[in-house]
């Protein structure tokens, strides 16, 4: 589309522009509306050991579940929420119902081992949070080693304080700590060095390229995931592979030495209605 300039030097906005303000805008209102009438809620990935097929656990995904607009997936909102500092209360919303849903899950299962899994970003790690995760899980009667906390390489990019304080507070409390989309992120690997990560999750690019039309590459994928797994062996982690959307995919990380799985193969995130039904 073609620059208006008003005579007086006054920008007209382009129609692109106005979209994208407006989107955003809109955006922002969702997330408010949100978190005023609590409707972040978590849908439920099964986490799958590999050998044996059964599921130890869930992945708590956010979802904004609008009255109209029905479930807005993350992608679509958790930026801004971050970026407006709205994410703290969503995360709060998505935390008690995450808690809420392991209760129900696991009397289903009659299993109270069963783990729960979820997202903090680095604006998300405050001691307050913490506290209130603390005071959550005691109200629920949930042991914190059944809490996994998954962060990404990008908490590790500053030395921050707030960070390291609350990740050494969720350790202390008993949580474990996952990293997400292990290996796409900018920082160095020498975090793995300062701090004890006990889950190292396989992002699904990797896991996607083990199936790549190319032999060449997918020769290259199998044999990056091959490296991971000696890193994460060394530094006594287990593994999840992520995106395992079919039984090759299954079956290599497998053999390759990742104990658990996620991705469609085993299931979408489900609601909770439909995650009881396969737990
Ligand atoms: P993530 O934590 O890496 O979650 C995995 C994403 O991959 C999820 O997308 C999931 O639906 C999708 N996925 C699972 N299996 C497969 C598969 O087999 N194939 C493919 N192509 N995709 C698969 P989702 O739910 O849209 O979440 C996207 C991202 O949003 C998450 O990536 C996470 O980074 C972020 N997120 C989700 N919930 C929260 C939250 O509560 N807090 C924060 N801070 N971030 C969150
Ligand atoms: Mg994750
Ligand atoms: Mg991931
Ligand atoms: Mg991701």
């Amino acid at each position: 589309s073609r620059k208006a300039e008003g005579g007086n030097g006054i920008r007209v906005f382009e129609p692109q522009m106005l979209a994208s303000r407006k989107k955003r805008t809109e955006t922002e209102a969702d997330i408010l509306r949100g978190v005023e009438e609590n409707l972040f809620e978590p849908s439920f990935q099964p986490i799958t050991c590999l050998a044996s097929g059964q599921i130890i656990g869930f992945e708590a995904l956010m979802r904004l579940n609008h009255p109209e607009k029905g479930l807005i997936p993350p992608g679509e909102f958790i930026a801004v929420a971050e970026e407006t500092k709205w994410i703290d209360h969503a995360g709060r919303q998505l935390f008690s119902k995450a808690l809420s849903g392991l209760c129900a899950l696991s009397r289903k299962r009659g299993d109270d081992r069963l783990h729960i899994t979820v997202n903090l970003s680095p604006v998300q790690l405050t001691p307050d949070k913490v506290a209130f995760m603390e005071r959550e899980l005691a109200a629920y009667g949930i042991d914190a080693s059944r809490l996994t906390v998954e962060i990404t390489e990008a908490v590790f990019m500053e030395d921050n304080d707030r960070i390291s304080e609350s990740l050494r507070r969720l350790k202390e409390m008993g949580c474990r700590i996952a990293l997400d989309d292990f290996g796409t992120g900018y920082s160095s690997l020498a975090y793995l060095t300062r701090f004890h990560v006990d889950t190292i999750k396989i992002d699904q690019t990797f896991t996607k390229g083990l199936t790549h039309s190319d032999p060449a590459l997918a020769a290259r994928s199998r044999r990056l995931i091959e490296g991971i797994v000696a890193i994460a062996r060394k530094m006594d982690c287990t593994m999840v592979a992520e995106g395992v959307e079919d039984e090759e995919q299954s079956l290599q990380v497998l053999t390759i030495g990742v104990q658990y799985g996620q991705g469609y193969l085993f299931a979408p995130p489900l609601p909770l209605h439909e995650a009881l039904k396969r737990v």
